[in-house]
């Protein structure tokens, strides 16, 4: 057990008093040179570090008008100052996101401004120094690229994409971080994020076959490179073994399975996760998305479906058609990409499903709205169609739904407080604190209507809430996914099988 407190539930979000400095220990591992070099950043802190730093901070400032006008145009109101859950739940300044912002904008007032270079200190701009080097590792790594700031903002500075170009200047001078580099590599050159060969995934595959047979006596196909399918479904790989993630991938499976739709996964793209976006690499992002392009040009496929992965959602929906398109080879009567809920949607509003609601009355359900689905992308042809389209799914699935508070749900939606890249044990401690605005929307629920499980729609969501639930009282098992309840709703029918 990491040497901690965890924070105290209360009834009532209160802001924390500062506490200066309480978070500076914290620091994911830095990568080994093996890892850095197999994704192309030096193996470890080059010589001339300040000066390449900045001069990759003035690429990144001339490439990308969005940074320079974010780094620009704060004016300190102070309304992003409460907004984040990493402040709200370590009361460590540096984790305002202002405070973050401005670790890097002091570095750029002082080498790319003329106050900054004339006149530093009435303008506050920094040094690119060790201390500051120090800072940036830590509380770049203590921010979950959520954009829940940027709702705030008046100006919508998004401190996301300040935090993904500190990330991409700190791996430039050769201090990357060991656990998203490490997957960066595993995901480019075995395909998923696990390392999961092409046998393992196949025995993994036919095991889950056995026991969607064994519980509803259907014979429910999960099939791996099957040419000439019509859909290639690109899911996290923790669907494929991780709870509760794993129930969400059979209740694709039955999905397809009742709607009669051919499908496959692929094992060249077995990972819809890409880590790249966390670490502000378009260039490791590319590598991973070309894996899709790659995989549905040799089975063939029509169309090309995501599973449930909020950032995975967030770079499809945004990036895949500029870095790896044009998809012109795929049908045009589908979305490209389409998200699992999208499918589930349209197959519902059609009374293409029966559904048995009852199937899951021994669970009162309450919904967590993923960041980068949430403030990243979209669902369906709608305005708020992705907060609509899971919401509706659920309600066709389930008797019993609450949301939570509305300022915590929806745009508003609290990270879980594992995503952007944090998802590992060396930041437990900041999981653990930075969970806390969630986990007290979620006892409010639980304490006002009886709600039982929160159901997710992102892998790292899962996997963050099914670790750190016990340090608040709650059960692991609380959190699941939501083609699980599909899943358990869905009334099978022997002939509907698809054709593969
Ligand atoms: S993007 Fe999210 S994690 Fe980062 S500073 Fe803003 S609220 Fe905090
Ligand atoms: S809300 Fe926007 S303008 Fe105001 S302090 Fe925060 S980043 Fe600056």
């Amino acid at each position: 057990m990491v040497d901690f407190e965890t924070p105290v539930l209360k009834q009532y979000p209160i802001i924390p008093l500062i506490q200066p400095g309480v978070m500076a220990h914290i620091k994911p591992y830095v990568a080994k040179p093996e890892i850095q070099e197999k994704i192309g950043f030096p193996g470890e802190l080059v010589e001339n570090w300040q000066e390449v730093a900045i001069k990759k901070m003035g690429e990144l400032v001339s490439k990308s008008r969005a940074l320079q006008v974010f780094l620009d145009s704060c004016v300190k109101c102070g309304a992003c100052t409460d907004k984040c859950h990493y402040f709200l739940g370590t009361a460590d300044p540096k984790n305002m996101p202002v405070a973050r912002q401005d670790l890097f904008r002091d570095v750029y007032r002082r080498y790319f401004t003329f106050a900054g270079k004339y006149f530093p200190k009435l303008v506050g701009a920094k040094e690119m120094d060790k201390e500051m080097l120090d800072d940036w590792y830590s509380y770049f790594h203590q921010c979950s690229q959520c954009r829940r700031c940027t709702v705030y903002c008046p100006f919508g500075i998004d401190t996301a994409e300040i935090s993904m170009a500190a990330r991409e200047i700190l791996d430039s001078i050769g201090v990357g971080q060991k656990y998203c580099n490490e997957i960066i590599g595993k995901a480019q050159t075995i395909g998923n994020n696990l390392g999961l060969p092409e046998p393992a995934l196949l025995d993994t595959l036919e095991g889950l076959e056995e026991d969607i047979e064994e519980e509803t006596g259907v014979v429910v196909r999960l099939p791996l490179d099957q040419k000439n399918a019509d859909i290639l479904l690109v899911t996290p790989s923790a669907d494929f073994f991780a709870e509760p993630h794993v129930d969400g991938l059979i209740g694709y499976a039955k999905v397809f399975h009742a709607a009669g739709l051919s499908w496959t996964l692929s094992s060249h793209a077995s990972e819809a996760a890409n880590f790249g976006m966390f670490i502000g690499s378009y260039e490791n992002m590319q590598k991973l998305t070309m894996r899709i392009r790659d995989a549905a040009l040799e089975l063939g496929v029509k169309r090309i479906v995501f599973g449930e992965c909020g950032h995975a959602w967030r770079v499809a929906y945004n990036f895949l058609n500029t870095l790896a398109g044009p998809f012109d080879f795929l049908d045009p009567n589908y979305p490209m990409p389409q998200h699992i809920c999208e499918v589930t949607y349209d197959l519902i509003q059609r009374n293409l499903l029966t559904l048995d609601k009852s199937a899951n009355d021994d669970k009162v359900i309450t919904f967590h709205d993923s960041c980068n689905i949430a403030r990243g992308s979209r669902m369906g042809d709608m305005v708020g169609g992705q907060f609509i389209i899971p919401r509706a799914i659920i309600k066709a699935c389930c008797n019993h739904f609450y949301d939570m508070a509305d300022d915590t749900i929806k745009e508003a939606t609290f990270c879980c407080g594992g995503g952007g890249g944090l998802l590992t044990d060396d930041l437990l401690e900041l999981r653990v604190k930075g969970a806390l605005p969630r986990m007290e929307a979620l006892k409010q629920v639980v304490d006002d209507y009886g709600v039982t499980h929160m159901v997710a729609i992102c892998a790292i969501c899962k996997s963050q809430f099914s670790k750190i639930l016990p340090y608040y009282g709650f059960e692991m098992d609380q959190v699941i996914t939501l083609h699980q309840l599909v899943g358990n709703a869905l009334v099978l029918d022997e002939g509907t099988s698809n054709s593969n």
